[in-house]
């Protein structure tokens, strides 16, 4: 059964699920969580934060059928007997949520149902950490009104330096402005292509490691997670053909090494979008199967 929804392959004894489209990357996390005691974080590298509310998709589209307004329905509740309904011991439960997840749905249920423990998200859509530390909450409350009036550049001087502070939250979105080295103030398009190069360079993932291990002091240890956890892969990570080929894959391989399970999803749609909009040789299979490469080689 778990097979329909996921290609679960074995290399060197680490479970590799691959799925097609993110939110059936829940009936992995269940099927895994399953296995151990307590529940893992999350490392998910995805080009979208994935952090939606639970369901809002599925309830909007039964209101739509009905005939009612979102707005005259409680959401809460109907999502809670949605969140209710799943049971991690019982696999039809969870298919059916899983199929009633859209694909940005899944990470919030998932911490919902003690599936994951903590979240850590690195995406291209957000470039700013979510919660914000308390040293740029605190910048912005007294400079935003000064970035208004004389743009950008005049508060750059008094932008505090890392390391910051985080408020607790079991998720984080780890902020990605621009490619590790970059100096650009403000960053343009010229940097859009070196970022998206950077995607599994070492340097990178090393300034987002430094970034998650001031969300959760202690969590990161010799450039991996010290605690247990998942690596959540969503290909539309990558954007073009050398994002998957980067010149040091140590950190990269060091965490898929580290990871108590690796999830994938394969998000075709996107990665095509990408291969028009950035990149014509990018190809899904070809980023899959290099990204199979790295996980064989790290083992
Ligand atoms: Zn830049």
């Amino acid at each position: 059964m778990l097979q329909k929804y996921c290609d679960l392959k074995e290399i060197k004894g680490k479970k590799i699920y691959i799925v097609e489209k993110h939110n059936l990357a829940f009936i992995a996390w269940v099927d895994h969580r399953n296995t151990l005691s307590q529940s893992p974080a999350l490392i998910s590298l995805d080009h979208h934060t994935d952090t939606h509310k639970p369901f809002v998709y599925y309830i909007s589209e039964k209101c739509i059928q009905e005939g009612i307004m979102l707005d005259d329905i409680d959401y809460p509740k109907y999502a809670q007997q949605l969140l209710d309904k799943i049971d991690i011991h019982n696999l039809d439960t969870v298919i059916e949520a899983a199929n009633n997840l859209k694909n940005d749905e899944q990470i919030k249920v998932a911490l919902n149902k003690d599936i994951l423990s903590k979240v850590f998200i690195i995406s291209y859509s957000e470039s700013n950490d979510k919660p914000a530390s308390f040293e740029e909450d605190e910048f912005l409350k007294n400079y935003y009104p000064m970035q208004l009036l004389k743009g950008y550049e005049a508060t750059l001087p008094f932008r505090p330096k890392r390391p910051y502070t985080y408020p607790d939250s079991k998720l984080y979105i780890v902020g990605n402005e621009c490619y590790a080295g970059c100096n650009k103030m403000p960053h343009d398009d010229d940097c859009t292509l070196p970022h998206f190069n950077q995607a599994i360079e070492s340097e990178f993932l090393l300034d987002k490691l430094s970034i998650i291990n001031q969300m959760s002091p202690g969590i990161v240890k010799n450039g991996s997670l010290n605690t247990d956890y998942v690596l959540d892969i969503d290909l539309d990570y990558f954007h073009t053909t050398k994002s998957i080929q980067p010149n040091d894959a140590s950190i990269f391989h060091k965490l898929i090494h580290g990871a108590g399970a690796i999830t994938i999803a394969k998000e075709l749609g996107w990665v095509a979008n990408w291969r028009n909009e950035y990149d014509s040789t990018l190809d899904s299979q070809y980023i899959l199967q290099q990204l199979l490469d790295h996980i064989q080689t790290a083992l």
